[in-house]
């Protein structure tokens, strides 16, 4: 069959697989350009034929930013959307009816290389459902990046998948030849996965390929991997799938950042796809998905710590207000921070202050005293949201409280 048939198929039902960051499109999403993730779902849902707008999404292209901030037009595709296992929420789950494509190593390299090579793509992100045992797919997918770096040269992006179940040795040989490697977690724990995907293992399956990546970073010189560093290691989480809380997601997103120093967590909200068992189950609102990145933003970028966040008896966080201006009434209300001589740990702290001006004020304030919002505003800064819980010179800058939350 043609190849470009067979990426049309599998497209269908690749277009939420969390990849690389999407450019924000204003009109596209209410939500705040810092939440702007991929919209992402296990292995994809079925996109109705009007969203596959262009020729290249029809394919699986996605216009994508890479790690670092680059943009690149990205093939997101499968080298078979055939699968032994039955996770319940997906698409590709044996058993269920629809047609399956599957390419060897050396056709999807092939493929690959003439979209390249035509300037339709310069990345690639390549998963796959499971034949024969994740061992063995992970061989497959391993075969088609030595294809693509040793035998085509190929020296762009490459964002590869972690098979469930795969070995160390597939895993240290991935870091060779990856720039992004991805093991979707699904659930935060292992009970949880088990309402998700039963015949996956929490632990061993999934975990530790992650573990085996962390341990190489740490013992093994980057000169070794891809382009002289490891590739960065990403993972997902579906979210409303399994009656998990956000306490249960955020404990294991705390624990992914800070011990295992992945670059992201994707969060999916839960979306049924229709001939699953799990069809009927109800769709996650998008607004918990947004306040579980915004936290977990808080734990990468911003110094957070689990503990300091506030959770319902349920274990999730409220929905209507945004976690670090929770965190900041409580907390900085009563005492703002002095912006002339906090740390840049404290600064981090306010609503507002993201990494970048946090430093702009630190290399600001050595030139001369930051007196009024006017010195900051010069500076590029907005001012609105940190104004109740900073003083200037001494000074709370004058605020009116919003309508409604934001
Ligand atoms: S292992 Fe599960 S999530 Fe992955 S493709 Fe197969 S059914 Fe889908």
């Amino acid at each position: 069959m043609d190849a470009f048939v067979k990426l049309q198929d599998i497209a269908i039902h690749m277009g939420l697989e969390p990849a690389e960051e999407v450019p924000h499109r204003p009109g596209l999403t209410a939500a705040p350009p810092a939440a702007v993730s991929p919209q992402i779902a296990p292995c994809g849902e079925p996109l109705t034929p009007h969203r596959l707008s262009t020729k290249k999404e029809a394919l699986g292209i996605q216009e994508a930013v890479r790690p670092g901030g680059q943009p690149i037009r990205l093939l997101k595709t499968l080298l078979t959307s055939a699968c032994e296992r039955n996770c319940y929420y997906c698409p590709f789950r044996a058993g269920r009816n629809y047609r399956r494509h599957t390419f060897q190593p050396e056709e999807m390299a092939q493929t690959f290389m003439d979209m390249h090579r035509a300037g339709v793509v310069n990345g690639l992100f390549l998963s796959s459902g499971i034949i024969k045992g994740g061992v063995t797919t992970q061989d497959k997918l391993l075969d088609t990046a030595v294809i693509l770096r040793q035998k085509h040269g190929f020296r762009g992006f490459l964002h590869l998948k972690i098979m469930p179940g795969a070995e160390r040795e597939q895993v240290r040989q991935a870091m060779t030849l990856a720039d992004r490697l991805s093991v979707n977690l699904e659930a935060p724990n292992d009970q949880r996965l088990q309402t998700l995907a039963p015949k996956k293992e929490f632990m061993r399956e999934l975990l530790q390929p992650l573990r085996w990546v962390d341990e190489i970073r740490r013992t093994e010189p980057g000169q070794l991997g891809w382009h002289g560093r490891w590739p960065s290691t990403v993972t997902q989480f579906v979210v409303g799938g399994a009656a998990e809380s956000d306490l249960e997601l955020l404990t294991t997103t705390e624990f992914l950042h800070k011990q295992l120093q992945l670059r992201r967590v994707y969060f999916s909200a839960f979306s049924p796809v229709v001939d699953t068992p799990m069809e009927n189950h109800p769709a996650e609102n998008p607004l918990r998905q947004h306040r579980l990145y915004q936290t977990a933003f808080l734990f990468r970028d911003y110094g957070f710590d689990l503990e300091e966040l506030a959770f319902n008896q349920k274990g999730n966080l409220p929905l209507e207000v945004d976690p670090k201006l929770a965190w900041a009434r409580t907390n900085l209300q009563e005492n703002p921070v002095e912006v002339n001589r906090a740390a840049p740990e404290e600064l981090l702290r306010v609503p507002g202050i993201g990494p970048k001006s946090a430093q702009t004020i630190v290399t600001a304030r050595r030139r001369g005293k930051l007196r009024d919002e006017k010195d900051l505003q010069q500076l590029g800064i907005a001012t609105k949201r940190m104004k109740p819980f900073v003083l200037l010179d001494g000074q709370r800058p004058s605020y009116q409280l919003p309508l409604w939350e934001e």
